[in-house]
């Protein structure tokens, strides 16, 4: 199947023509999740032709390019992915593209590796799931208004003045969650979700997080990981536990049923959004909806 996929690649290189597809003469973008995708129509608005890989739900860490993936990409002037072995099964894809001297930007590229959390569990040897820091995502605008100015200098303003209002607003949504998270009590700021995306989250506003399924959804979660993580949330009381949007529900219900198997009880607090955003058309089919829905969601479950 790999060898297919790259052959798929060499044949489509050798045939593309850019701007074919959209003559319209604005650039031909693609974005991989929707985290990516909305960002980049934040600042490109309608100056772009943006193709987003992955949808509502969809899993970075297992997703596989289809054929159909492969033909956008490589018609692509510049491809935006998360980086950092996000899209784990896609890397190949994106060196053999690198090579041809396609435009792949990483947005991890933005943020200083000093600032990024290690992991051993990722082949990056960090912790990809960068945007759960807002002031992580502030850089990565920022990065992303450079990077489109560069390869479309004629529409620079358009860049930075949506760039512009849209840090204005990432600036308030900080602000928001955190006086949300303040009504909180700190003794309650624990958080367990079905994989470890938010240890950023953590990090940064102030919670100890913990992930059932470690940080990568490909690893599933032994017999034993779920009665360890049951008695740590009988001891440390806490009242919720959370459903994530993109992992299947079944593996936060079996903590569930561990822990009430122990005659306690755990509340499933609700669905987080972590590596993909929900419906497009939706306040959670954005960036700043989605935080503030998990930020809500978590703070009155927890209460
Ligand atoms: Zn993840």
């Amino acid at each position: 199947m790999k060898n297919i996929l790259l052959i798929t690649i060499f044949i489509s290189l050798i045939f593309s023509c850019k701007n074919d597809q959209n003559n319209n003469g604005n650039l031909n973008v693609v974005t991989t999740t929707t985290l990516i995708t909305d960002l980049v129509t934040q600042i490109g608005g309608d100056k772009l032709n943006i193709q987003g890989l992955m949808g509502t739900g969809v899993d970075p860490h297992l997703y596989k390019a289809s054929e159909g993936d492969v033909s956008k990409l490589v018609s692509a002037d510049l491809i935006f992915y998360g980086g950092l072995h996000l899209e784990g099964k896609l890397v190949e894809v994106f060196e053999k593209m690198q090579s041809q001297n396609l435009q792949t930007i990483a947005v991890s590229d933005a943020l200083d590796p000093k600032t990024l959390i290690g992991s051993e569990y990722f082949a990056s040897n960090y912790d990809p799931h960068i945007w759960f820091d807002v002031h992580n995502w502030e850089l990565i605008t920022a990065f992303v208004v450079e990077k489109l100015s560069e390869a479309d200098p004629g529409n620079t303003a358009v860049f930075e003045e949506n760039g512009k209002n849209y840090l204005e607003q990432l600036g308030a949504l900080d602000a928001e969650i955190r006086a949300t998270i303040e009504t909180l009590p700190k003794e309650k700021r624990i958080l367990v979700t079905a994989h470890d995306a938010f240890n950023y989250f953590g990090k940064a506003y102030g919670f100890e997080v913990v992930g059932l399924q470690g940080l990568s959804t490909a690893t599933e979660a032994g017999v034993q990981d779920v009665q360890n993580l049951a008695s740590f949330i009988i001891k440390k009381n806490i009242k919720a536990i959370f459903v994530e949007s993109s992992v299947p529900r079944r593996t936060i219900e079996a903590l569930q049923a561990a822990v009430n198997s122990k005659n306690h009880h755990v509340e499933i607090g609700g669905t987080l959004f972590s590596d993909a955003l929900g419906t497009r058309g939706t306040p959670e089919g954005t960036y700043i909806g989605m935080f503030k829905h998990n930020v809500n969601t978590i703070v009155k479950a927890l209460q």
